[in-house]
């Protein structure tokens, strides 16, 4: 300040010395003044390029000032560096908070005072169809057409969600969407939408599941109850009695091998992988197998001493197998014993052990009935059957294949079905290579 009232003084008493040297009397006030004048045009003039500076928006640097203008736009200059570094953070933490609510699985929609799109995002734009830019400033109504949503939309109060159609992807795949409105800030609202097609599926399956149990269930102890109430009300011979007791031996069977496949099914479903050191040594396994198979066919045929069945099992390669004996033990012989029970009498059975690629293959091959191609993808479902009266007839559960299946990818496999109306079928219990270990003494 000092320096500037001095240079003021400066040029006054320059311009009043230069009056009196030219004039003397007036002539050195007139001088003082216009030295004063010449001192405010100069500071005039630099405050008009400091002003020019500001309003290009203070981009880049300030004019070339000396003194306290030099001072002053070097303030400014922090001032707006400050400024601009609080509007960067704020603008990361923006878009932070907003590549936050992109990765969330649920769709986000804001919409202003009168239900328009301000916002959405990528989940809410794939949920309701939207365009994340060109559908901004749409009424959300006129983009979202499903009436269940436009009435929900109307009421006044929206404390619960409402369900609806979402963007499908393709025509046969349906999509359910929940959706929900929350009033927020001052008149706005926010739409959250959350895809509920596999949540809906499941709950579908739980009531298909259980239903089915309780009619698989319900029709043995039908039978059972039917046969105990005519064995206390009826006075029957010694030998109709045993003969409606062996019935009901085979209903209480038939509940019993149910009850055992639901048990190893929740099982398989509920417990950790198997363990990754057990070993089954393929030998002695295949070696029960066979037994197992022998004696059910021969259960099937006449004598009830010889197979019914041509059962042929290829010589049994001498490998252990990383994985769960009493798993693996269902897998297989739900296969074989499927194979025996599907096949009619005097068919023929192959089993084997292969190694191909990176997979071991095991495989029976049958020359039953074969199935049509329409049911294979659907086999493994539980309680799926392609023939009812055979299933049952047989002892079957529809659980056998469920299990098999979960064995399989449990190990890290698969299991394939080839088969042929009229000619025959071949299931495949399919390991990666990995599961072969080599034995000490290979
Ligand atoms: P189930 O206890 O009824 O045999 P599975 O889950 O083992 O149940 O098999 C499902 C269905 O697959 C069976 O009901 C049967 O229709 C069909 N199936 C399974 N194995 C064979 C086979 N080897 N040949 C023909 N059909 C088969």
């Amino acid at each position: 300040m000092f320096i500037y009232l001095s240079a003021f003084l400066f040029w006054s008493l320059l311009g009043a010395g230069m009056g009196w040297f030219v004039d003397g009397g007036w002539t050195s006030a007139l001088g003082a003044w216009l030295g004063g004048l010449w001192w405010a045009l100069l500071q005039l003039g630099r405050a008009h390029r400091l002003e020019a500076w500001f309003r290009q928006g203070a981009a880049g640097e300030p004019p070339r000032l000396r003194g306290l203008w030099r001072e002053v736009s070097d303030r400014i200059r922090r001032v707006l560096r400050l400024r601009e570094r609080e509007v960067q953070t704020h603008v990361e933490r923006l878009q932070r908070f907003l590549d936050a609510i992109q990765a969330s699985p649920n769709g986000v929609t804001l919409l202003n005072g009168e239900g328009r799109i301000e916002w959405c995002n990528s989940a809410a734009s794939q949920h309701l169809g939207l365009h994340p830019e060109r559908d901004l400033g749409q009424h959300v109504v006129h983009l979202v057409r499903d009436p269940a949503f436009s009435r929900y939309f109307q009421q006044e109060q929206h404390d619960n969600e409402v369900q609806m159609d979402g963007r499908s992807p393709s025509i046969s795949q349906r999509v359910r969407l929940s959706a929900q409105l929350y009033p927020y800030g001052a008149g706005q609202q926010l739409l959250l939408t959350r895809d509920i097609t596999a949540l809906l599926q499941a709950e579908a399956m739980r009531r298909d599941f259980v239903a089915n149990v309780s009619h698989e269930i319900r029709t043995p102890l039908a039978v059972l109850a039917g046969f105990v109430e005519t064995l206390q009300s009826l006075p029957l011979p010694p030998e109709q009695q045993q003969q409606y007791l062996d019935l009901m031996a085979v209903q209480a069977g038939r509940m019993q091998t149910l009850v055992n496949d639901l048990l190893t099914l929740s099982q398989l479903e509920g417990s950790p992988p198997p363990n990754p050191t057990e070993q089954v040594s393929l030998q002695p396994f295949m070696a029960q197998i066979e037994a197992d198979a022998r004696a059910l066919s021969a259960l099937q045929g006449k004598d009830a001493i010889s197979p019914a069945h041509e059962l042929v099992f290829a010589p049994v390669p001498d490998w252990n197998l990383l994985g769960s004996r009493a798993e693996l033990h269902s897998a297989v012989s739900n296969l074989v014993s499927n194979a025996v029970r599907y096949t009619p009498l005097g068919g023929r059975i192959e089993v084997g052990w292969r190694e191909q690629g990176d997979e071991l293959v095991m495989a029976v091959r049958d020359t039953g009935p074969g199935i049509a191609p329409e049911h294979l993808p659907r086999l493994s479902e539980r309680f799926y059957r392609v023939d009812h009266s055979r299933s049952r007839e047989t002892g079957g559960t529809g659980l056998g294949l469920a299990i098999t299946k979960h064995v399989a990818q449990r190990h890290g496999g698969a299991l394939r079905i080839e088969s042929q109306l009229g000619v025959g079928s071949t299931f495949m219990l399919v390991l990666p290579s990995s599961r072969h270990v080599q034995r000490k003494d290979d």
